[in-house]
């Protein structure tokens, strides 16, 4: 056990998206690596947007992806009175004053600074002591203005920052509820936070944070800003963990795929969980943005599909294969196999259930392809289908060896090639002209279901 303490600090205001659990990735990454801990801070102070089923939802999708968090969730809501004491502390020794400032006074400057492509930065006499008696106010935090705040991320390296450009920031209402700045570097400090991994588009707020630090005398964390991540639609960069856990990604594939978002070591690809574990380290992140690719992802996912144990693929792919609308039991002797025919091409447990449902499906229910059977069931070829079914009941053991044997002997027999055959006995076991080996889907499929499905073939059927 090492002395590393991170955590990840989500607004649950919504799902999970890739982003956010690119970032608690990184962090359960780091945590494990180190041999250190994992915490999990639901940072709720935004009542209005915050909601318990988007909690639950962020939850579910990291235990989905196997980052379980050490020790009891830290709500941020529950820490009021530890962030009003921080408050006091920071009034009684000068470090914030109250701004009595409307931001429509403001509105001006604002806009003058936008339109010259700076960032407005507030700057008022309430510092000096001369807000209006009386009027609503806000606590803002004084920023030294001289010098610079100077750190080096784990990632993006050495940041300075000249304090003069740093605003004084509001860090609480005036009835003491505590904004993010502030509440963060409080509970960051009260979890023994040793380093705060996270997205890139808070680089600006360290430096603020930072100041906060030093003001109450707090030891100030390491920090690492994470790349951004971009590509695809913003549809589909804000969907959830969920989405792609529905649309057939195994955990495997998503983590190993979103933990490449910005990592990489060397030129591998495929990783396994416990191989990213033991290779992760944050000086090998880059500073560059990571563009979501999906064909990429399907790709990482079709190499986990193919990797994965046959007991536990044939589980995951039920829910799917009913979704399809086929219900099969758990102990369906078919089930495994019938994985087995089909691992080697899915990219998504969604597609290997389309294409593995015919063998679930009733024999006179299969639903035939139009195409397939208009080109491949003609007058010549169903009589050959019904003929190999006869052939096909004399086979002893019915294995796929067997299986092969007999079909290559009827064809011998009767002078045609296997491509005479091949396609229109498809389509009758299958329902269209694609799909696995046609021995090994007879095999799978069963004796009976295979003579029903070749005694079927009548041109014109369907
Ligand atoms: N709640 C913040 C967010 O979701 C966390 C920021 C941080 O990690 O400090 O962006």
């Amino acid at each position: 056990m090492s002395d590393v303490r991170v955590r990840f600090a989500p607004s649950p205001t919504g799902v999970l998206h890739l982003g956010g659990a690119r970032t608690a990735l990184f962090n359960y990454l780091f945590a494990r690596h180190n041999r250190g801990k994992f915490l999990l801070r639901i940072e709720d102070t935004d009542k209005e947007r915050s909601t318990d089923e988007s909690t639950q939802a962020i939850i579910s999708a990291m235990n989905w992806m196997g980052m379980h968090h050490d020790e009891d969730i830290v709500v941020q809501t529950t820490r009021i009175d530890a962030h009003r004491a921080a408050l006091h502390k920071l009034i009684d020794n000068g470090h914030v004053y109250r701004c009595t400032c409307r931001p429509e006074e403001r509105a001006a400057e604002r806009e003058a600074a936008l339109a010259a492509g700076k960032t407005f930065i507030h700057r008022c006499d309430c510092r000096d002591g001369q807000c209006r008696p009386d009027a609503p106010f806000v606590w803002r935090f004084r920023m030294p203005r001289e010098g610079e705040t100077v750190f080096d991320d784990l990632v993006q390296g050495h940041i300075v920052t000249a304090n003069a450009e740093i605003e004084d920031l509001v860090i609480a209402r005036q009835d003491g509820s505590p904004l993010y700045n502030f509440v963060v570097v409080i509970d960051d400090a009260f979890m023994g936070i040793t380093h705060v991994i996270r997205g890139k588009d808070h680089l600006t707020n360290t430096p603020k944070q930072i100041q906060i630090y030093r003001a109450l005398g707090l030891p100030v964390p390491q920090f690492a800003h994470l790349p951004l991540i971009l590509g695809l639609s913003k549809r589909l960069r804000s969907a959830g963990v969920e989405h792609y856990r529905d649309q057939g990604y195994l955990p495997e594939g998503l983590i190993n795929y979103i933990s490449r978002l910005g990592w990489s070591h060397g030129d591998q690809e495929i990783f396994d969980y416990e191989e990213i574990i033991e290779k992760f380290d944050l000086a090998s992140v880059n500073r560059s943005e990571g563009a979501l690719d999906l064909q990429k992802m399907e790709w990482v996912n079709q190499q986990h599909i193919q990797k994965c144990d046959g007991a536990r693929l044939a589980e995951l792919v039920l829910p799917f294969l009913s979704r399809e609308g086929v219900a099969v039991a758990p102990d369906d002797p078919r089930l495994r196999p019938a994985v087995e025919t089909m691992r080697a091409r899915a990219k998504t447990l969604v597609e290997m259930a389309q294409n593995m449902k015919f063998y679930f499906i009733a024999d006179e229910g299969l639903p035939l392809d139009g195409d397939a059977v208009a080109k491949f069931f003609t007058d010549t070829t169903c009589p050959l289908l019904h003929q190999m079914a006869d052939v096909l009941t004399a086979v002893g053991e019915w294995k796929e060896e067997a299986i092969s044997a007999a079909v290559h002997g009827f064809i011998e027999s009767t002078g045609l090639k296997l491509k005479d055959v091949a396609q229109p006995a498809r389509t009758a076991l299958v329902g269209r002209a694609a799909g696995p080996g046609l021995y090994e889907t007879m095999a799978v499929l069963g004796r009976e279901s295979t003579l029903a499905r070749l005694r079927r073939a009548a041109p014109g059927l369907c």
